[in-house]
């Protein structure tokens, strides 16, 4: 049995104890065992994290400070991700199994370029003067910060999934409390210390830990938070909505997805295969993009699938810390339960299982091998439903219009590939599908400069590039009468 590591919360600069005297315990879901707790926050511990962050924003040095001043800031903490990337990324698959190769390279290189990029942008917010009809009247527009945001985020890429929130939000001025979750705290609790050997101010940033209810809803519900980015499935989205609705407070929503890979006639089949495998099993399906649904022409359906099966049954599943292993344990105990259900009321419906992920499994830890379903049709729950597993399924189609409606028949709408060797139909179908990210004969690329969200109940507000910063600021109008002499108080 390993020794537990016991975690505090993070407020204005110290470390402390929960309130509650309560801890959650999180395992390790490669061997199936306890290693560290982190606090279980009550309100008490919200409002001190918040208040330590309203008062970095208000009195302390965040607000009296240059873009410029802020821009050196960011850098500095891009350069100290950088050298801290590895141990960083030790604890993370730690607490969640993910790979240490999905992790580290991401954190010395694309994950952290947020930091430089908005530490560029920090002094590029130009407002404007806006060209009135009214003649004695000088209107122009600033663009300033919300003052204290909620960051919360989800557990299948903890810093990650922070990264992107809070490089921009703390270029843009503000100053946050995060809220990672209960699942998979332990990167975020790390990386405080990679923000203090970077000198950042106490309060600018301060992370209190705990279930959604009532720690995060703490948090949502908060009077002095004023804005909240959020990371996770529908169900908490709706959640941490119907919260917020009470104050009008604005969020950024970054929900699930269940996004379809559409292969035409035309593609280049060892292309489109390798790309919808790699789309989806090398992190267990555990990433908001995976390409779930193999929308598949008639006439390659038996091909592809002897294909896609051959390539993903030939996959090392195993101990992450293991360099051969391409596929790690699914996160967590109740996740991997839940996929396993999800797995047989699938059979049940009808979909004809060709591949079976839960034969993969060792004695300890949480694994299941890439899953594939044939014969599976738009309307089954399988096809409806985010599993966010390792399991997809297959979805024949005839004619374009029937693949451009069945890609876009779902709740969601975050992200669609399209594998063909025709580019004027490779555009035509990208304008019609309802998804934020469209990859053309490619999958699962991001960047710090693209933007990325969702349609419909994928959320909405957007993460990286201009937009991502936009999101964490809000324009101010100021009007300048020039000639305030003729001023009348019942003008005619
Ligand atoms: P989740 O919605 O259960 O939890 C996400 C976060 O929200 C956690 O910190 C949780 O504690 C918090 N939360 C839940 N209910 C809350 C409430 N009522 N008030 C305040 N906070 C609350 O999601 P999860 O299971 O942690 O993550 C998996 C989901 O995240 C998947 O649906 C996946 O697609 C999605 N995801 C989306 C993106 C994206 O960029 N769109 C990226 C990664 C993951």
């Amino acid at each position: 049995m390993t020794e537990l590591t016991t975690y505090k919360y993070f407020a204005g600069g110290e470390w402390l104890e929960p309130d509650s005297g309560q801890w959650i315990e999180s395992e390790n879901p490669a061997i199936g065992e306890l290693w560290a707790r982190v606090p279980d926050c009550n309100y008490v511990d919200v409002d001190r994290a918040v208040q330590a962050a309203k008062s970095a924003f208000y009195d302390g040095p965040w607000s009296q400070m240059s873009g410029t001043e802020r821009s050196q800031i960011l850098r500095r903490i891009g350069d100290v991700v950088v050298k801290n990337a590895e141990r960083l990324g030790e604890i993370e698959t730690r607490d969640n199994g993910k790979l240490p190769k999905n992790i580290t390279p991401a954190l010395r290189s694309w994950q952290t370029d947020s930091f430089y990029y908005y530490a560029g942008m920090t002094d590029k917010f130009e407002g404007s003067v806006i060209p009135l009809d009214l003649p004695d009247m000088v209107n122009y527009l600033e663009w300033e910060p919300f003052g204290v945001c909620g960051l919360i985020t989800a557990w299948n890429s903890p810093l990650g999934v922070l990264i992107w929130k809070l490089a921009p939000a703390l270029a843009a001025g503000n100053t946050v409390v995060i809220k990672p979750s209960e699942h998979a705290s332990a990167s975020t609790l790390e990386f405080m210390d990679v923000l203090q050997e970077a000198e950042l101010p106490p309060g600018v940033v301060n992370v209190v830990t705990g279930y959604g209810a009532p720690t995060g809803e703490a948090l949502v519900t908060h009077p002095d938070v004023r804005m909240v980015s959020m990371t996770g499935g529908i169900p908490g989205g709706r959640a941490v909505a119907s919260a917020a609705s009470k104050q009008v407070k604005p969020l950024v929503m970054e929900l699930g997805g269940k996004s379809p890979q559409i292969v035409f006639e035309d593609a280049d089949l060892e292309l489109a295969v390798n790309g919808i495998a790699s789309g989806i099993f090398p992190v267990a399906g555990q990433s908001c993009v995976s390409g779930s649904r193999a929308v598949v022409h008639h006439s390659l359906v038996e091909e592809f699938t002897e294909r896609l099966i051959a390539v993903s049954a030939k996959a090392k599943i195993g101990d992450p810390l293991d360099p051969s292993t391409q596929i790690g344990p699914i996160a967590n105990r109740p996740h991997y339960e839940k996929i396993l259900t999800d797995i047989e009321n699938a059979e049940k419906s009808g979909a004809n299982l060709v591949l079976d992920g839960r034969n993969f499994g060792s004695e300890a830890g949480y694994y299941i091998g890439p899953t594939i379903f044939s014969e599976v049709t738009n309307d089954m729950d399988l096809a409806q439903h985010e599993i966010f597993g390792p399991v997809i399924g297959i979805i024949s189609f005839t004619e374009e219009d029937e693949a451009v409606h069945v890609a876009n028949d779902s709740i969601y709408g975050l992200a669609a590939g399209i594998w063909t060797r025709d580019t004027n139909r490779a555009i035509r179908i990208a304008k019609r599908l309802e998804a934020g990210t469209i990859y053309i004969n490619n999958y699962f690329n991001a960047s710090t400069q693209s933007p990325v969200g969702g349609f419909k109940q994928s959320g909405y507000g957007r993460e990286n590039g201009i937009e991502g910063m936009r999101c964490f600021m809000q324009t101010k109008s100021v009007w300048q009468a020039t000639n305030p002499s003729e001023s009348d108080p019942f003008p005619l």
